[in-house]
């Protein structure tokens, strides 16, 4: 056995208090020694998505707007009931998403999911019932890249915490789509359609369900995954994502 395998060998072993000896816990954002993965500080610069806002896309509206739809949803439907973001894509927010996908730091599930998981207890769908999460899936050679998805790690906290079912195999990515965050407008319902499809829909026939993501922009992606979903015998499809991107 090499010597840094008997070490890592031993290290194990003897617990988690040999290894923070070696690797002392710090946030993984600010590298402030103690916590574990995130500390207090960046975790409080998470910031919420303000009122008012359209009730159907979340985007911010007129104070004093008659209506509660943004100009968008006013002419266009969509196949997903509502969205609904924990924060906005900025700051530490930014910070902790970027490294749980870019940097692998998959530990940032369980922050980011606790934190999902608060604000759907604050009922941001109003009286909306759920029976399950269902995480927007990767395509099988991105996730072996990776070595997770994203928003299934972030969706099996929030279910753990909420007591809602997750459903992570009745929607598979079979197209390896572009990242829409490179793409202009039209481009990027072009290139998610038919990119899903569901499997063994049974499990979620006549199923009220939570999509997960980790960051909505244009919500073309739920919006197919939404459509796929509801041919697939869902009776309602509601958006959940970590944070709004900004346009
Ligand atoms: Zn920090
Ligand atoms: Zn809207």
């Amino acid at each position: 056995m090499a010597y840094t395998e008997q070490l890592a060998h031993l290290l194990k072993s003897l617990g988690n208090e040999a290894l923070d000896l070696v690797y002392p816990p710090s946030c993984l954002i600010c590298d402030t020694m103690g916590p574990r993965t995130l500390c207090a500080t960046c975790r409080d610069g998470f910031q919420s998505v303000e009122q008012p806002f359209c009730n159907v896309c979340q985007t911010a509206i007129e104070v004093g707007k008659s209506k509660s739809l943004c100009q968008n949803c006013e002419s266009r439907t969509y196949n997903f009931h509502s969205v609904r973001c924990g924060g906005l894509f900025d700051g530490t927010l930014r910070d902790c998403i970027l490294q749980l996908k870019y940097s692998y730091q998959k530990q940032l599930s369980i922050p980011l999911g606790e934190f999902l998981a608060e604000y759907l207890w604050s009922q941001p769908y109003g009286n909306q019932k759920f029976d399950g999460i269902i995480p927007v899936p990767l395509h099988k050679s991105r996730q072996s890249d990776r070595g997770f998805n994203q928003s299934e790690e972030i969706g099996r906290v929030v279910a753990r915490i909420s007591g809602l079912a997750l459903y992570s195999k009745s929607l598979v990515r079979i197209i390896n789509t572009k990242a829409q965050a490179g793409l202009a407008g039209a481009m990027r319902s072009q290139n998610v359609m038919d990119a899903f499809k569901t499997v063994d829909s049974h499990f979620i026939e006549g199923k009220s369900l939570l999509l997960l993501d980790d960051v909505v922009t244009t919500m073309e992606t739920a919006n197919e995954c939404a459509r796929v979903l509801i041919n697939g015998g869902a009776s309602r499809v509601s958006v959940l994502a970590v944070a709004r991107g900004l346009l």
